[in-house]
This record gives structure tokens, C-alpha cells and sequence, in this order.
């Protein structure tokens, strides 16, 4: 076991381990072209509060970058 191999959530900046519940967030809504763009892992928590608090609209249009994701998601 060596937490240094667990990635970490670019939301919350905290370590995803094997234990916890994880999905992939696609940066461009796979509605709207992203399904063969990029993902990256995030706490499946994390991933659930960014869709509620942002709309696939504002996602694909302002928030396709994880940097502004997570910048949206401390302001929430
Ligand atoms: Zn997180």
C-alpha cells in the first residue's frame, strides 16, 4: 500500500484511494462533442457536486479546463 500511487482529485486536491468511489469527468460533456475529449479522475463525490452546481452548458462553454472546474467548484 503506498498512498503516493493514489491520484488526486483536481476538486478537492485530496487523494483518490482504491477505496473510494471514483469517476471520470469528461471536461467537454459528451452531449456536446466530448465523448472522445479528455477525462480526468475525480472523487465520484466531487463529480456529482460539479454537476449540480454547473449546467452541461456552462460546462462545455466556460469550464472545459479542470483549473476552471475547480475554481468553480471552491466558489460553490
Ligand atoms: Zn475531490
Amino acid at each position: 500500500m503506498n498512498d503516493m500511487d493514489d491520484p488526486i482529485c483536481p476538486l478537492c486536491l485530496r487523494l483518490i484511494p482504491n477505496s473510494v468511489a471514483q469517476s471520470k469527468h469528461h471536461l467537454i460533456p459528451k452531449l456536446r462533442g466530448g465523448q472522445i475529449g479528455e477525462t480526468v479522475l475525480l472523487q465520484h463525490i466531487c463529480h456529482k457536486e460539479i454537476h449540480a452546481s454547473l449546467t452541461e452548458a456552462k460546462l462545455a462553454r466556460d469550464y472545459h479546463s479542470i483549473e476552471r472546474a475547480a475554481a468553480a467548484s471552491k466558489n460553490c
